[in-house]
Protein backbone atom coordinates (compact mmCIF):
# COMPACT_ATOMS: atom_id res chain seq x y z
CA UNK A 1 0.00 0.00 0.00
CA UNK A 2 0.91 3.32 -0.84
CA UNK A 3 0.90 6.31 1.96
CA UNK A 4 -0.19 9.73 0.18
CA UNK A 5 -0.21 12.56 1.98
CA UNK A 6 -1.37 15.75 1.06
CA UNK A 7 -0.46 19.07 2.35
CA UNK A 8 -3.75 20.95 2.95
CA UNK A 9 -5.82 21.78 5.34
CA UNK A 10 -8.61 22.39 2.81
CA UNK A 11 -10.17 20.62 0.32
CA UNK A 12 -13.52 20.74 -1.54
CA UNK A 13 -16.17 18.87 -2.02
CA UNK A 14 -15.29 18.77 -5.45
CA UNK A 15 -11.56 17.83 -4.31
CA UNK A 16 -12.98 15.21 -2.19
CA UNK A 17 -14.82 13.20 -4.73
CA UNK A 18 -12.24 13.39 -7.28
CA UNK A 19 -9.44 11.78 -4.72
CA UNK A 20 -11.37 9.11 -3.67
CA UNK A 21 -12.52 8.13 -7.18
CA UNK A 22 -8.81 8.57 -8.71
CA UNK A 23 -7.25 6.42 -5.40
CA UNK A 24 -9.99 3.68 -4.32
CA UNK A 25 -10.77 5.36 -0.74
CA UNK A 26 -11.89 8.05 1.16
CA UNK A 27 -8.62 10.80 2.53
CA UNK A 28 -8.87 11.27 5.84
CA UNK A 29 -8.46 14.76 7.86
CA UNK A 30 -5.95 14.61 10.21
CA UNK A 31 -6.19 18.46 11.16
CA UNK A 32 -4.18 20.18 8.97
CA UNK A 33 -3.60 17.91 6.30
CA UNK A 34 -5.17 14.38 4.87
CA UNK A 35 -3.40 11.13 4.25
CA UNK A 36 -5.07 8.30 2.63
CA UNK A 37 -3.81 4.43 1.60
CA UNK A 38 -3.95 2.84 -1.50
CA UNK A 39 -2.79 0.34 -3.91
CA UNK A 40 -3.16 2.22 -6.86
CA UNK A 41 0.33 4.36 -8.44
CA UNK A 42 -1.05 7.56 -9.14
CA UNK A 43 0.72 9.84 -11.31
CA UNK A 44 1.89 12.40 -8.83
CA UNK A 45 2.95 15.68 -11.14
CA UNK A 46 -0.95 15.02 -12.27
CA UNK A 47 -2.71 15.13 -9.01
CA UNK A 48 -0.58 17.91 -7.91
CA UNK A 49 -1.67 20.42 -10.64
CA UNK A 50 -5.57 19.02 -10.00
CA UNK A 51 -5.19 19.91 -6.27
CA UNK A 52 -2.95 22.87 -6.26
CA UNK A 53 -1.03 21.71 -3.41
CA UNK A 54 1.68 19.59 -2.44
CA UNK A 55 0.91 15.55 -2.32
CA UNK A 56 3.45 12.77 -1.29
CA UNK A 57 4.03 9.26 -1.26
CA UNK A 58 6.03 8.29 2.09
CA UNK A 59 8.69 5.57 1.69
CA UNK A 60 6.91 2.30 3.37
CA UNK A 61 8.98 2.12 6.27
CA UNK A 62 9.50 5.55 7.56
CA UNK A 63 7.09 6.54 10.63
CA UNK A 64 7.35 10.12 11.42
CA UNK A 65 6.56 9.06 15.43
CA UNK A 66 9.81 7.60 15.27
CA UNK A 67 12.10 10.54 14.10
CA UNK A 68 14.00 12.17 17.04
CA UNK A 69 16.53 14.58 14.55
CA UNK A 70 15.39 17.30 11.84
CA UNK A 71 18.48 17.78 9.98
CA UNK A 72 17.66 21.29 7.51
CA UNK A 73 19.65 23.56 5.24
CA UNK A 74 19.67 27.18 5.70
CA UNK A 75 19.61 29.74 2.48
CA UNK A 76 16.91 29.32 0.73
CA UNK A 77 15.52 26.36 3.12
CA UNK A 78 15.41 27.93 6.18
CA UNK A 79 15.89 31.09 5.14
CA UNK A 80 14.32 32.86 1.76
CA UNK A 81 17.49 34.90 0.62
CA UNK A 82 21.06 32.90 -0.09
CA UNK A 83 23.64 35.30 2.21
CA UNK A 84 26.43 35.27 0.03
CA UNK A 85 24.60 37.10 -2.75
CA UNK A 86 23.28 39.44 -0.19
CA UNK A 87 26.95 40.16 0.98
CA UNK A 88 27.76 40.95 -2.37
CA UNK A 89 25.18 43.34 -2.51
CA UNK A 90 26.31 45.34 -0.24
CA UNK A 91 29.33 45.70 -2.73
CA UNK A 92 27.45 45.78 -6.18
CA UNK A 93 28.59 42.81 -7.43
CA UNK A 94 24.89 40.68 -6.76
CA UNK A 95 24.27 39.94 -10.04
CA UNK A 96 28.18 38.03 -10.06
CA UNK A 97 27.92 36.18 -7.25
CA UNK A 98 24.56 34.81 -7.96
CA UNK A 99 25.18 33.74 -10.90
CA UNK A 100 27.81 31.18 -9.25
CA UNK A 101 25.44 30.05 -6.19
CA UNK A 102 22.87 29.47 -8.86
CA UNK A 103 24.87 27.50 -10.45
CA UNK A 104 26.53 25.54 -7.39
CA UNK A 105 22.83 24.97 -6.49
CA UNK A 106 22.38 23.27 -9.24
CA UNK A 107 24.97 21.23 -9.08
CA UNK A 108 26.94 22.27 -12.40
CA UNK A 109 30.03 23.37 -10.27
CA UNK A 110 32.03 22.20 -7.36
CA UNK A 111 30.51 23.57 -4.64
CA UNK A 112 33.86 24.30 -2.16
CA UNK A 113 35.86 25.57 -5.16
CA UNK A 114 33.06 27.93 -5.70
CA UNK A 115 32.63 29.19 -2.12
CA UNK A 116 36.34 30.40 -2.24
CA UNK A 117 36.07 31.87 -5.53
CA UNK A 118 32.34 33.91 -4.52
CA UNK A 119 34.06 34.57 -1.07
CA UNK A 120 37.30 36.24 -2.30
CA UNK A 121 35.05 38.28 -4.22
CA UNK A 122 33.70 39.93 -0.58
CA UNK A 123 37.63 40.84 0.39
CA UNK A 124 37.51 44.13 2.19
CA UNK A 125 33.97 44.48 3.38
CA UNK A 126 33.29 45.27 6.87
CA UNK A 127 31.83 43.34 8.76
CA UNK A 128 29.08 45.81 9.95
CA UNK A 129 27.45 44.97 6.46
CA UNK A 130 26.98 41.39 7.36
CA UNK A 131 24.86 42.79 9.91
CA UNK A 132 22.55 45.07 7.42
CA UNK A 133 22.40 41.42 6.04
CA UNK A 134 21.50 39.78 8.74
CA UNK A 135 19.27 42.77 10.51
CA UNK A 136 17.77 44.17 7.12
CA UNK A 137 17.47 41.26 4.63
CA UNK A 138 17.28 37.58 6.29
CA UNK A 139 13.29 36.44 6.54
CA UNK A 140 12.74 32.97 7.89
CA UNK A 141 10.42 30.97 5.01
CA UNK A 142 6.55 30.59 5.46
CA UNK A 143 5.97 28.00 8.44
CA UNK A 144 9.41 28.09 10.07
CA UNK A 145 8.42 29.41 13.94
CA UNK A 146 5.20 26.74 13.63
CA UNK A 147 7.84 23.89 12.13
CA UNK A 148 10.64 24.61 15.23
CA UNK A 149 7.88 24.69 18.18
CA UNK A 150 6.72 21.72 16.76
CA UNK A 151 9.96 20.08 17.25
CA UNK A 152 10.83 21.56 20.64
CA UNK A 153 7.07 20.06 22.19
CA UNK A 154 8.29 16.91 20.60
CA UNK A 155 11.52 17.04 21.93
CA UNK A 156 12.82 16.41 18.31
CA UNK A 157 16.46 17.87 17.75
CA UNK A 158 17.17 19.99 14.84
CA UNK A 159 20.71 20.90 13.40
CA UNK A 160 21.03 24.00 10.91
CA UNK A 161 23.61 23.01 8.32
CA UNK A 162 24.93 25.43 6.10
CA UNK A 163 27.58 26.18 3.40
CA UNK A 164 26.92 29.57 4.23
CA UNK A 165 28.06 31.53 7.08
CA UNK A 166 28.60 30.72 11.21
CA UNK A 167 27.59 34.93 11.19
CA UNK A 168 24.09 33.78 10.42
CA UNK A 169 23.74 30.65 12.00
CA UNK A 170 25.18 31.59 14.86
CA UNK A 171 22.00 34.48 15.33
CA UNK A 172 19.80 31.90 14.38
CA UNK A 173 20.69 29.35 16.67
CA UNK A 174 20.55 31.75 19.81
CA UNK A 175 17.22 33.49 18.08
CA UNK A 176 15.32 30.32 17.59
CA UNK A 177 16.80 27.89 19.98
CA UNK A 178 18.33 25.35 17.55
CA UNK A 179 20.37 22.66 18.86
CA UNK A 180 23.05 22.28 16.52
CA UNK A 181 24.95 24.42 13.76
CA UNK A 182 27.26 24.00 11.28
CA UNK A 183 28.38 26.33 8.58
CA UNK A 184 31.70 28.13 7.46
CA UNK A 185 33.52 30.50 8.75
CA UNK A 186 34.53 33.94 7.03
CA UNK A 187 37.99 35.23 7.97
CA UNK A 188 37.71 38.94 9.23
CA UNK A 189 41.06 41.26 10.12
CA UNK A 190 40.86 44.90 11.07
CA UNK A 191 36.99 44.31 10.92
CA UNK A 192 36.89 43.88 7.19
CA UNK A 193 36.44 40.44 5.32
CA UNK A 194 39.86 38.96 4.45
CA UNK A 195 38.12 36.85 1.24
CA UNK A 196 38.91 33.40 2.97
CA UNK A 197 36.93 31.00 4.50
CA UNK A 198 38.71 30.23 7.90
CA UNK A 199 39.33 25.88 8.46
CA UNK A 200 37.02 23.37 6.26
CA UNK A 201 34.81 24.12 4.07
CA UNK A 202 31.57 23.21 5.07
CA UNK A 203 29.79 21.49 1.88
CA UNK A 204 27.87 18.59 0.89
CA UNK A 205 30.51 15.78 2.85
CA UNK A 206 30.59 17.83 6.09
CA UNK A 207 26.78 18.26 5.99
CA UNK A 208 26.02 14.05 5.21
CA UNK A 209 28.71 13.74 8.26
CA UNK A 210 27.20 15.87 10.71
CA UNK A 211 23.90 13.90 10.35
CA UNK A 212 25.73 10.94 10.53
CA UNK A 213 27.65 11.71 14.31
CA UNK A 214 24.21 13.77 15.40
CA UNK A 215 22.42 10.27 15.14
CA UNK A 216 25.36 8.31 16.32
CA UNK A 217 25.45 11.20 19.47
CA UNK A 218 21.70 10.58 20.05
CA UNK A 219 22.32 7.03 19.32
CA UNK A 220 19.30 6.70 16.91
CA UNK A 221 19.05 4.86 13.00
CA UNK A 222 18.87 6.92 10.04
CA UNK A 223 15.32 6.15 10.18
CA UNK A 224 14.44 8.39 12.61
CA UNK A 225 16.25 11.27 10.78
CA UNK A 226 14.32 14.00 8.12
CA UNK A 227 16.75 15.64 6.26
CA UNK A 228 16.03 18.61 4.30
CA UNK A 229 17.08 21.13 1.66
CA UNK A 230 16.74 22.87 -1.79
CA UNK A 231 20.51 22.51 -4.05
CA UNK A 232 22.81 20.01 -4.78
CA UNK A 233 24.70 19.83 -1.75
CA UNK A 234 21.90 18.76 0.22
CA UNK A 235 21.93 15.56 -1.50
CA UNK A 236 24.51 13.68 0.18
CA UNK A 237 23.13 13.99 3.83
CA UNK A 238 19.78 13.78 2.20
CA UNK A 239 20.75 10.22 0.69
CA UNK A 240 21.43 8.87 4.44
CA UNK A 241 18.05 10.19 5.82
CA UNK A 242 15.22 8.12 6.76
CA UNK A 243 12.93 10.98 5.14
CA UNK A 244 14.29 13.63 2.48
CA UNK A 245 12.68 16.48 2.06
CA UNK A 246 13.00 19.26 -1.42
CA UNK A 247 11.70 22.28 0.15
CA UNK A 248 10.66 24.37 -2.96
CA UNK A 249 14.34 22.79 -4.75
CA UNK A 250 15.63 22.54 -7.90
CA UNK A 251 14.66 20.02 -10.15
CA UNK A 252 18.15 18.24 -9.79
CA UNK A 253 17.38 18.29 -5.84
CA UNK A 254 13.30 16.85 -6.40
CA UNK A 255 14.07 14.14 -8.63
CA UNK A 256 16.25 12.70 -6.22
CA UNK A 257 14.19 13.09 -2.67
CA UNK A 258 11.86 11.33 -0.93
CA UNK A 259 9.07 14.26 -1.38
CA UNK A 260 8.93 17.94 -1.79
CA UNK A 261 7.30 20.67 -1.37
CA UNK A 262 6.62 23.70 -3.95
CA UNK A 263 3.60 25.11 -2.54
CA UNK A 264 2.97 24.44 1.34
CA UNK A 265 5.05 26.49 3.69
CA UNK A 266 8.23 24.49 5.91
CA UNK A 267 5.39 23.54 8.66
CA UNK A 268 4.17 21.26 5.93
CA UNK A 269 7.13 19.09 7.64
CA UNK A 270 5.02 18.60 10.57
CA UNK A 271 2.18 16.31 8.73
CA UNK A 272 4.79 13.63 7.71
CA UNK A 273 5.66 13.78 11.60
CA UNK A 274 2.49 13.28 12.77
CA UNK A 275 0.80 10.40 10.19
MG1 LIG B 1 20.10 26.09 0.25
Amino acid sequence: MNKYIFHTSDISNKDFELMTSVFGADPEDKDGFYSLQSAKNIDLSVIREQLQCDVNILPDNFDGGQVRLLVTDMDSTLISIECIDEIADMLGIKSKVSAITEAAMRGELDFEASLMQRVALLKGLPVEQLQRVYDERLKLNPGAENLINYLHESGIKLALVSGGFTFFTDKLKDRLGLDYTLANTLGIENGCLTGNVDGDIIGAQSKAELLLKLSHDLGIEPHQVVAMGDGANDLLMMDIAGLSVAYHAKPTVQEQTHIQLNVAGLDAVIDVLKV
